[in-house]
């Protein structure tokens, strides 16, 4: 009988197990030296950092999502939702389909990329009312909110009501936070002029950051020229506060301000994907700890990355980030290493020094921090455009972005709403006419 090859299962579809998956294929999968599998909720790889110009109508909404069948082509795609992993048995149970089909997937390496989870630490009315900006969904959720509120306040009678429709609170300083709020605020200020019945004046924007400058992974002066920029476009910035509560009319914070407001977008806390509690290697955080090499020492044969992994960098003594950056370089790293492991050759160990981080704040101006150097306004969002379209996989994406990009100059931003109901009818016997 044949020898069956070794069946490496990768949990996850974002930039850590796509990316590994893609590396794979080049080294295993297509010579059919390994039968590679990855699993993933949705059947597409989004790539979060265009995620707000979804969200502000930027970008159509299918734009910056790729099919994962389209990426790969010698690996096997699973598109469900992982139930349990049972590392001992070396077992993933999985479910399909609408009738949620149950499976196992046996595996002889598995590599966990599921990413993070948002948290919502608890606080009363934020699980249910928030709204994340994680997924897609999220995306065509907020944005969808956005022109529901429109629409709503401008045929509201009640300056109460209609002001609470316009209010719009952001909670998280941090890249996420800063550019939803500021292509949102660009959004809705360039979509009043539509509303006849929604005074500009009314409409409210807030930034909530427990900090004291926001995006402080850029540094004081870029956050200072942040603030400044949004303040100047009518984005209201707290500092120092936290969101502590929220229900459907209004938002507290930490200092007792009560903000009425019908929206409310969370971006101020993650937690480790639930599905890695109890894995051997998981630390008091949830994440799974991994060696320069990305194996979880704990479990021969259980490999993690990106934002599901603790990796310590030997140049800081801490944990390397949780961002796209290192996720994807994790995922070629990964899958050299389990090339060496069937090999039987010597694994190489991950290094990465960033080169800087980005962040887009509307009206054509961006902050960016590049090998040390600090750029801002127009040039800064020139390079964040430059940058993430060319990282943005796909050729065909890359042009669907850059057309929506360049109609974006002349036409104004599209109000459509998503709609995803079925169409009502009538179901009765009907005589016919000649
Ligand atoms: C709005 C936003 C903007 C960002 N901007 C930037 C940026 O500009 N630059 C940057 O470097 N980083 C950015 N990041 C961070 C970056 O997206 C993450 O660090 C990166 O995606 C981590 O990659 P990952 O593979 O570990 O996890 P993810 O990319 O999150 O992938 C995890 C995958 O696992 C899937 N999954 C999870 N649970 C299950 C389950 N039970 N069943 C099936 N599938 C499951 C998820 O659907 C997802 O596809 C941003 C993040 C967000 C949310």
């Amino acid at each position: 009988m044949p020898e069956r090859v070794p069946r490496i299962l990768i949990l996850g579809g974002g930039f850590g197990g796509v990316y590994c998956a893609l590396e794979l294929e080049k080294r295993l999968a297509r010579q059919g030296l390994a039968e590679v599998t990855l699993v993933n909720r949705d059947n597409f790889f989004l790539f979060t950092p265009m995620l707000h110009e979804v969200a502000a109508s930027d970008l159509d909404v299918t734009h910056i999502v790729n099919p994962v069948r389209k990426l790969l082509k010698h690996v096997r795609f699973w598109n469900g939702e992982i139930e349990r992993i049972d590392s001992e048995s070396r077992i993933v149970h999985v479910s399909h389909g609408s009738e949620h089909h149950h499976h196992e997937l046996h595996y002889d390496h598995l590599v966990v990329a599921l990413g993070a989870v948002t948290n919502y630490y608890g606080l009363p009315g934020l699980e249910t009312g928030a709204l994340a900006m994680k997924s897609l969904g999220d995306a065509i959720t907020l944005r969808n909110r956005l022109i529901a509120n429109l629409e709503q306040a401008d045929a509201e009678t009640s300056v109460e009501a209609r002001r609470s429709l316009l209010t719009l609170v952001v909670a998280g300083g941090g890249f996420a936070g800063v550019e939803t709020v500021a292509g949102v605020n660009d959004f809705l200020r360039g979509a009043v002029r539509w509303y006849a019945g929604v005074p500009a004046a009314e409409l409210r924007l807030v930034l909530v950051h427990s900090g004291d400058l926001i995006l402080p992974e850029l540094g004081p002066e870029l956050g200072a020229y942040a603030q400044k920029k949004l303040a100047a476009r009518g984005v209201e910035i707290l500092t120092g506060v936290r969101v502590t509560a929220s229900d459907p009319s209004q938002v507290t914070l930490s200092d007792g301000t009560r903000i009425p407001c019908d929206t409310l977008v969370w971006t101020a806390g993650t937690s480790a994907n639930p599905l890695l509690a109890g894995l051997p290697g998981a630390d008091a955080t949830g994440r799974l700890v991994a060696d320069e090499h990305l194996a979880v020492m704990a479990s021969p044969g259980l490999w993690a990355l990106g934002d599901a992994a603790r990796v310590m960098d030997p140049a800081t003594g801490r944990p390397y980030p949780p961002t796209a950056q290192h996720a994807l370089r994790q995922g070629k790293v990964l899958a050299k290493n389990l090339e060496a492991t069937l090999m039987g050759r010597k694994l190489h160990p991950f290094r990465f020094r960033s080169p800087g981080a980005l962040a887009a704040i509307g009206r054509r101006t961006g902050v960016a921090r590049i090998f040390g150097v600090n750029f801002s306004g127009f040039a800064a969002w020139w390079l964040w455009r430059t940058i993430y379209l060319a990282k943005l996989p796909r050729f065909e994406k890359k042009l669907r972005v850059m057309l929506d990009w360049t109609l974006d100059l002349v036409f104004a931003k599209d109000l459509v709403q998503f709609m995803t109901f079925r169409s009502t009818g009538v179901s009765h016997a009907e005589e016919t006419h000649p």
